[in-house]
């Protein structure tokens, strides 16, 4: 590759306790508690927007924040405030009121009971208005592009913004890219999807609306025996309708389920069913390519929507995502890694920072019809201990969201939007704090922060993880999408 040497002096007029790279899900609830808990909070994004995929990408619902029995919600602090937030303004509907299997689980019982359906446009705005409140800088259309580093310190962040390279001067980094594209600049270790060449695929979610909800709901229920296997549990994903069009020639995708998730308004659906293979979410030209491929998809899929499924016959296609979904990227290596027995096995470990019970969800990795989907037992859960967010070799830099130190598999189960925001919030409370009294972030007081976690509404409530772990051996149900 032929190179060139770009050298030029450049403003380094920005400064900060805290620097969140990244305004999805995970990154909005980091700034958010970086702020709350003291530090001088800058937030970048390259959006004009926060919410990373669950506003450009257009994913929805926030999955479930219960656990697997549906009594008990596990995730809660700044996920909870969101959600409290948008229900005030009618931009959700609480997860307690929202069951499986039913519209807006696309049908789905197994892990899905208590999900979120919201509005993007509303979470757009709660975001804005959480940042602004808790006194976090923003700086909306603005790229991280590389680090410097002196020994085991990232010393600046060089981002682009409209008018050019800026240097920002930061105490803390946290990197909630979803890509981890700062520790990789940085020089931290990473592994990208399974480590062995097999990466979750892509989709370009989009938006319909003029559904009859009665019509789908009446033509399943009309139906069930050939959308439900006998046990009545388990479920093929709509498989039924999409069978009549491949049979009818007018299903060319190597795909045999849909996802079609009812949202706040009854006639308004977000739709998961494309499916681009083989995009590397870290480089432009694969994304333009997935990007392309995925609206010729949706053009697909739509038109299949219309003829085949009852209720959609005049359904109007909103919007396509403002980017293609990207599910999986790079693990960064932490000074701790979540394994996939860690999820399985139900282990709360002491030095966890939040509990969840999202099922393992690994989307065609061995090819577009393959899914991995197991469910914990009910009234199980697993911790994900803090050292899974701090980076190996630095000393101020910390990743939150879907690419924190997991195995792809146990990352399968927390990459999902609830997780991500608690994980988010751990790490712009640790940042925050080690910002305070210039800790390296290895060597956090981690009971220390397990107790501010708890003061702000997160649940860690050491009771209820003894009693519902009581049993490990049986948790496990293989689930079937
Ligand atoms: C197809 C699909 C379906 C899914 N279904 C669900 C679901 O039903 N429910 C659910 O809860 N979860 C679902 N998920 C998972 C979930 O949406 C993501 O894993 C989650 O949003 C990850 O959060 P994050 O904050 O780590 O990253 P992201 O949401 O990706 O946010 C990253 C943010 O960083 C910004 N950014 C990235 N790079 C840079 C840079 N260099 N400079 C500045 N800013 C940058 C991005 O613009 C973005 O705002 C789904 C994901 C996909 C792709």
């Amino acid at each position: 590759m032929a190179e060139f040497i770009y050298k030029k002096s450049i403003p380094a007029d920005l400064t900060a306790d805290v620097l969140v790279i990244g305004g999805g899900p995970a990154g909005l609830c980091a700034a958010v508690a970086a702020a709350r808990n003291g530090a001088d909070t800058l937030l970048i994004e390259q959006n004009g927007y926060c919410g990373g995929m669950a506003t450009a990408g257009l994913v929805a619902p926030f999955m479930t924040c219960y656990d697997s029995g549906g009594t008990t919600m596990l995730i809660r602090g700044l996920f909870e405030e969101v959600v409290d937030r948008l229900v005030a303004v009618g931009g959700a509907i609480h997860p307690s009121q929202v069951t499986s299997p039913s519209s807006f689980t696309s049908y789905i019982k197994n892990g899905h009971n208590h999900v979120t359906p919201f509005r993007v446009e509303s979470l757009k705005r709660i975001a804005d208005e959480m940042l602004i409140e808790s006194g976090v800088r923003i700086l909306y259309h603005t790229t991280f592009v590389d680090v410097v580093t002196e020994g085991e310190r990232v010393a600046q962040v060089i981002v682009a913004m409209k008018d050019g390279l800026h240097a920002i001067t930061t105490k803390m980094v946290i990197d909630c890219s979803g890509d981890g594209d700062c520790a990789a600049a940085a020089g931290v270790p990473y592994q990208m999807g399974n480590g062995a060449g097999r990466i979750q695929p892509a989709t370009m979610f989009f938006r319909i609306g003029g559904v009859d909800l009665a019509k789908v709901d009446a033509d399943i229920a009309a139906n069930r025996d050939n959308f439900y296997r006998k046990d009545g549990v388990n479920y093929r994903s709509l498989h039924w309708w999409v069978e009549k069009a491949r049979q009818a020639g007018d299903w060319t995708l190597d795909r045999v389920s849909i996802g079609l998730f009812r949202g706040v308004d009854e006639d308004e659906w977000s739709i998961n069913t494309s499916r681009i293979m083989g995009v590397d979410g870290t480089d432009s030209a694969s994304l333009t390519r997935g990007e392309i491929i995925g609206r010729e998809q949706v053009e697909e899929i739509f038109r299949f929507l219309v003829k085949y499924v009852p209720g959609f016959e005049n359904a109007r296609l909103l919007q396509t995502g403002a980017t293609l979904g990207i599910r999986e990227t790079r693990h960064i290596a932490g000074i701790r890694t979540l394994t996939t027995d860690d999820v399985l096995a139900c282990r709360v470990p002491d030095d966890a920072i939040m509990i969840a019970a999202n099922a393992v969800d690994v989307h065609g990795r061995y090819g577009p019809r393959s899914n991995e989907y197991i469910t914990l037992a009910p009234n199980h859960c697993y911790g994900v201990p803090y050292g899974t967010m701090a980076a190996v070799n630095f000393a101020n830099l910390l990743v939150a969201g879907r690419c924190i130190s997991a195995e792809s598999d146990a990352a399968g189960a927390i990459r999902v939007m609830p997780p991500c925001m608690g994980l988010g919030q751990a790490a712009g409370t640790a940042a925050a704090m080690a910002a305070a009294s210039g800790a390296d972030l290895r060597e956090l007081n981690v009971a220390a922060l397990r107790d501010r976690l708890r003061e702000q509404n997160v649940m860690l409530d050491e009771e209820f993880i003894a009693n519902n772990n009581a049993n490990p051996a049986e948790v496990c149900t293989a689930g079937c999408m």
